[in-house]
């Protein structure tokens, strides 16, 4: 028998991880995606706790042949304060690596695993209506009886169902169900803009793979190296964007020429795409589940690019949202909008958490706690090099580290030591001096 009909809008890495997951589990899904996307698309960096969910979708060893392997991250802030970390230094905690990947590519492997494990496909862009009480159960494109949003009828007519039982809303940030029920969002304190191409004959000295994290005047910079080519970008808060110039060229291009590091980093090399815009903010929705629909990755919430969590929420919101699915695996019964909304209250309040634990810890890199954090541990051992200190800068630069590539995300016990020491731990270092304008 089969399981229930999914209809997901969006084949970003939400969407496509999806779509994967509910098709090996017995579902019929149909992925639409309207292949509306910018020439270049940011999430090209992942994360250690990004690695388990390609794992589970079967494509780690297709990833990493496109991608490049990367060891770890490191912030400069100024001349005096450089942090570089190597996931390897914690492997006991962690996978030990990540990888930089083209999102063009990567994209495509998601997508190519949904199909091949039985996910249909449209490139329609799909319309969705608010539905009104009196719409019949599985006409006029409606969800069935009591769901709150229906699909245009063509893209219901392209699934070849009278009705999905549940809409996916997959759409990233256009974040089509939200917008369309007037679901209001929690937002962080920041509202940046970000310029990014990419160079090739680009100048390195770091390791392979490592991805470079800036503090600018107004914002930061981030180097994320992909094979031949080198993904350049800058995150600035509005006013340092507009003083920079007036295009996302010149913007970009005078924002480099503020930095050394950046400067070296291009000498001589070429520019291979458009400068290509997006607009940052941090959003969660107040609720993404509702009676016949539901919404995953960012049309849920975005966090920061800072510390890259995007594409690794993405897929682990899909991964959430399937275990929810499971009960209906082998069969359609009972699978009205109200009860599928129900089950899925958990991976609402899972995914929410989540993101809220992402926000904060994003919250303390801008601020300049957490840098202040290691900068008083480092202080600390310089003073005294016993084995107890040595043991607790340790015990806390794992936490840290635990929590920043996401695998001890919502961990209690991390996020407790990063509150109770960003309180009292920083022995006279002035967090505003780290921080990010
Ligand atoms: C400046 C910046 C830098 C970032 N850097 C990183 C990083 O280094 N690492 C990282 O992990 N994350 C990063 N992110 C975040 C990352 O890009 C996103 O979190 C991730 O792409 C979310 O995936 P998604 O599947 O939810 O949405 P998306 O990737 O946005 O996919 C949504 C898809 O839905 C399609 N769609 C939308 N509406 C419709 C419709 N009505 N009908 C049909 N199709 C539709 C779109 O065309 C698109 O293909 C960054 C974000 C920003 C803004």
């Amino acid at each position: 028998m089969p399981g229930l009909r999914v209809a997901i809008v969006g084949a970003g890495p939400a969407g496509a991880a999806l779509a994967t997951l509910l098709a090996e589990d017995g579902h019929d899904v149909v992925l639409f995606d309207d292949e509306r996307r910018p020439e270049l698309v940011v999430g090209e960096s992942l994360i250690p706790a990004g690695i388990p969910p390609l794992r589970r979708l079967g494509i780690e060893t297709a990833v990493a042949a496109i991608g490049m392997r990367k060891p770890g991250a490191t912030l400069t802030w100024s001349a005096q304060n450089r942090f570089s970390f190597r996931f390897a230094r914690y492997s006991s905690w962690m996978v030990p690596y990540a990888y930089n990947v083209p999102r063009r590519e990567f994209d495509a492997l998601l997508l190519a695993r949904a199909e091949a494990v039985g996910a249909r496909r449209s490139t329609m862009h799909v319309g969705f209506a608010r539905r009104s009480a009196a719409a019949t159960p599985g006409s006029n494109g409606t969800a069935g009886d009591g769901a709150e949003l229906a699909l245009a009828p063509d893209a219901v007519a392209a699934t070849g169902w009278p009705a999905p039982d549940l809409v996916v809303d997959a759409s990233g940030r256009a974040r089509a169900a939200a917008r369309l029920l007037g679901i209001p969002a929690s937002t962080g304190p920041r509202n940046d803009v970000a310029h990014f191409a990419h160079f090739t004959g680009y100048q390195w000295s770091d390791e392979p793979g490592q991805v470079l994290i800036d503090r600018l005047d107004g914002g930061w910079s981030w180097r994320i190296p992909l094979n031949e080519r080198l993904s350049l970008g800058v995150v600035l808060n509005r006013a340092a964007a507009a003083s920079l110039g007036a295009t996302p060229a010149e913007r970009l291009t005078a924002a480099i020429a503020t930095s050394d590091a950046l400067t070296a980093t291009i000498a001589g090399a070429q520019r291979r795409t458009d400068v290509v815009t997006y607009s940052n903010y941090q959003l969660i929705s107040s609720r993404g589940v509702g009676p016949g629909w539901v919404a995953i990755g960012d049309a849920f919430g975005f966090v920061d690019p800072m510390l890259s969590p995007g594409v690794t929420v993405a897929m682990r919101s899909a991964e959430m949202l399937a275990a929810c699915l499971a009960p209906w695996r082998r069969s359609r019964a009972g699978a009205t909008p109200a009860a599928l909304a129900t089950a899925l209250q958990p991976y609402a309040r899972e995914l929410t958490g989540l993101l809220s634990a992402w926000m904060e810890v994003v919250g303390y890199l801008y601020d300049g706690r957490m840098l202040a954090l290691i900068r008083a541990g480092s202080d600390m051992m310089a003073e005294r090099s016993g084995r107890f200190a040595r043991a607790l800068q340790d015990h806390i630069e794992a936490n840290i580290a635990g929590l920043a590539s996401g695998t001890s995300i919502t961990s209690r016990y991390s996020l407790g030591l990063l509150r109770f020491l960003g309180r009292h731990g920083l022995r006279g270092v002035s967090p505003a001096t780290l921080a990010i304008q």
